[in-house]
């Protein structure tokens, strides 16, 4: 995903890319694959550095952390960065703090964006995620997807390790919160 500086005359610009999704894979555990990938750019000048506020929307397909089934889900997300050379950069490296930069190559103005979008799209799919809130998981005895249906399998609640805690008094706000 190449955004090439040299279009812009005036600023600030705008810009809206669209990724070819067989591209720009994204390795990162629940991610399938990227069905749409799409950055919208506002790009302000400031001396030979431009300063990009960015958009991410994203279609990825997704696998439950619980249930294992394929969804899709859309994702919004903000990124902001900032594309400079690599000497720019060294030269104020005391003042960079959690600012992202993406750095251009050589003296060409094309900067290649692709590592700083995949982030954004990491950032909005989350750890674990589910196909919806209340996913019901697969049975860890048979497997079956419990959202599609329920089996005779007597799953224990209480793992078998707590089994002795569970008359203890005191223990009864201790209920997973959902
Ligand atoms: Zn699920
Ligand atoms: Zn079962």
């Amino acid at each position: 995903m190449i955004l090439d500086l040299r279009e812009f005359e005036t600023f600030p610009a705008h810009k809206s890319l669209e990724a070819d999704p067989a591209s720009l894979a994204v390795d990162f555990e629940g991610v399938r694959r990227v069905d749409k990938l799409q950055l919208d750019l506002t790009i302000q000048k400031a001396g030979e550095e431009h300063y990009c506020q960015g958009q991410v929307k994203a279609v990825v397909s997704l696998e439950c952390s619980r249930c294992l089934t394929e969804f899709s889900r859309e994702l919004v997300n903000d990124t902001d960065f900032i594309v400079c050379t690599k000497e720019q950069y060294e030269s104020h490296q005391e003042a960079i703090d959690s600012e992202d930069y993406v750095l251009l190559k050589g003296s060409d103005l094309m900067a290649d964006v692709s590592d700083i979008v995949r982030q954004a799209v990491i950032l909005a799919v989350g750890i674990m995620p589910v196909c919806r809130k209340d996913c019901r998981g697969l049975c860890p005895q048979c497997g079956l997807n419990l959202n599609e249906g329920s089996c005779d399998c007597k799953n224990e609640k209480i793992d078998p390790r707590w089994e002795g805690l569970k008359d203890l008094p005191g223990l009864e706000q201790e209920k997973p919160r959902e």
